[in-house]
Parts: C-alpha cells; structure tokens; sequence
C-alpha cells in the first residue's frame, strides 16, 4: 500500500517555519509582510478561498488588506485598485481572488499586478520566466509550487524520471510541467485531446492529475509504485452526507493507493499547499523587498 502523503502536515509545518521568520523579521524592525487580497463579487466559493487564506495569514503574523469591491465595478476602476496597491510599499504581495465576474477581462487584470507582488505566480513575466529557467528572482505559481514541495518532502526523485501531468492550465498543469522538466524530468503534458491516456499515464514514475475530472485516473493506469499528485478538487452526488455530496480527486484515490508508490488524498493532499505557498511567496516578496 501507498504512503499517503499528508499535505495539512506539510502544509502546517511551512506555516510555522513561516511565523518563526516573519517573528525574526519584525523582531529586526523590519515591515511586516503584507497580503492584500482583491475579492471582486459575491460569490460564495471565493468568500470561502479569501477566508481561509486570510486566517492562514493571521496564523502566521503576515498582515492582511482587504479590497472587497461590487460584482458590477468597471474594469477601469479595478485596475485603479490594483495600481493603488502595486505602489503600496506595506503591501508586498496582491492576489485577485478568480474567477472575477464575466465583465472582467482576468488576464489584463492579472497583467496589471507587478510581477514582484504577482504571489499567485501568475503574471506572464513570472510564467515566461519559469520556462527560460531565468536567473532573475520570479514567483511561482502557488498549487505546482506546493506540488513539487510535497515530492520534495517526502523525497520522491525527480531527475532522471518519467512525470505526466493531465492539464496544462496556466494555473497549474503548464506551470507544474515546466517545474518538473527544470528538475530535469522526463515530462509529458497531457490534455482533453490527447489520446491513449491510460497508455501514457502508465509509462509515468510521477504522475500529476490536474485536469479536474472526478476519479478519471484508474488504478489500472498506474505503474507499480508511481508517486501520485492529485490536485483536482471535484464534487459529487454522495447521499449520505449532509451536504448530499463530497470531494473527491482526478484518481480513483481508494483503488489507486493499492498500486501507487506515493499518493495524495483530497481533501487534505495538495489543497493545504497552495495557501501555504500563497504565504511564502508573499514572505520572500518582503524579503526581497528589503534588498
Ligand atoms: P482547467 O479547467 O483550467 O484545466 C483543466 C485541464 O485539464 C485542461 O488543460 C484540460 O485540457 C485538461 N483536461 C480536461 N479533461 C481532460 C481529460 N479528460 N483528459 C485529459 N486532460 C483533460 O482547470 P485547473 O487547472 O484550474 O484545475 C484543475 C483541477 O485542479 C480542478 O479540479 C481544480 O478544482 C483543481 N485545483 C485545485 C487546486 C488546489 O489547491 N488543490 C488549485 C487549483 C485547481 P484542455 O486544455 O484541452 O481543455
């Protein structure tokens, strides 16, 4: 049977190594860290996002703007806020809670944070640079980058092996495959019209579903002892719960930790990662601001 990979833990353990040297920095007289967090709308899913990401900042001492605007603001009064707060120096990092209302272009909005405050990594710079391997200092996207720090923890190599990952959204399948391949993996990129998936999926050693389709992947698609990345958040019809549905991943998480090496449940995986990540991005963007 698979280890289970304990993303909360993992995700707890960076928060407190977080709060110890946030504590050290303003111990220093150094500004606290801060997170502005652009919630655009009423949607009650992105209140429930920029909710726990703002109790994670509190957790940790990493100081938090609100910037709570109505669904209807114009897409000219939104970058009026987002340029207020690119030249805020209290303000290290700005995150745009997705998906903003139809009328909003995302990715001119996106475009408009400066790229060292982009602690979503989500900037074309910050992309364009993950993929040249710049040696300028970027920020990378938060869910890939809390991915290869769960390989990384539960020291899991990757040079050398062969990595699929199903998605290539900019938010996490392009930005995990560039990750990987800059860690020198054999990497694939897999999507909606790729064929023989199963086929593909079983030639992997890490295998990074990322393409939102509830228990797609299949035991049979593993390899013996493949390592298992499940980032896909899916609901569905479960009448014994309360809600009358529950979450589940992109792999068949019961069948596949029979065969996996490495895997990891959802909830409690990848999830816990990405805010953890969120937060130290937004610490190295004060670090680096203080340079
Ligand atoms: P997108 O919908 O933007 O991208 C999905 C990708 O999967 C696309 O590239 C799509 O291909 C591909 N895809 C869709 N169907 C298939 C299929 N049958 N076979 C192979 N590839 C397929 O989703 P996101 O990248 O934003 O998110 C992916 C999943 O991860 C979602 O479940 C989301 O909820 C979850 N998520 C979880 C996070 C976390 O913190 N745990 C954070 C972010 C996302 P194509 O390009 O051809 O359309």
């Amino acid at each position: 049977m698979a280890t289970i990979i304990d993303g909360k833990a993992v995700g707890d353990a960076i928060l407190e190594e977080i709060r110890a040297q946030v504590a050290t920095s303003s111990a220093a007289g150094q500004v606290v860290p801060g997170l502005a967090v652009v919630l655009v709308g009423d949607r009650k899913d992105s209140a429930t996002y920029v909710r726990m990401k703002k109790k994670a900042c509190e957790k940790v001492g990493i100081r938090t703007v609100s910037v709570t605007l109505p669904a209807d603001i114009s897409f000219d009064e939104l970058l009026k806020h987002i340029d207020t707060l690119n030249t805020d120096a209290t303000v290290h990092g700005i995150l745009v809670q997705l998906p903003l209302p139809a009328h909003l272009n995302e990715e001119l909005v996106l475009n408009r944070i400066v790229p060292e405050k982009d602690v979503d990594g989500l900037h074309p710079m910050n992309l364009a640079s993950l993929a040249i391997k710049s040696k300028l200092p970027y920020m990378v996207a938060c869910t890939p980058a809390g991915c290869l720090e769960l390989l990384d923890r539960y020291k899991i190599p990757i040079e050398g092996k062969r990595a699929v990952v199903l998605g290539r959204s900019r938010i996490v399948g392009i930005p995990m495959s560039l990750l990987l391949l800059e860690r020198n993996a054999t990497v694939t990129v897999c999507h909606s019209k790729s064929q023989n998936l199963e086929a593909v999926v079983r030639e992997a050693d890490i295998v990074i579903a990322c393409c939102g389709q509830a228990q797609m992947v299949k035991a049979s698609w593993l390899k013996h002892g493949a390592a298992v990345i499940d980032v896909g958040i899916n609901a569905i019809d479960d009448a014994t719960k309360k809600a009358g549905y529950r979450l589940v991943g992109d792999v068949d998480f019961e069948q596949a930790k029979e065969v996996a090496g490495a895997i990891t449940p959802v909830p409690g995986g990848v999830g816990p990662m990405t805010i953890a990540m969120l937060l130290t991005n937004t610490l190295l963007a004060q670090q680096r601001s203080l340079k």
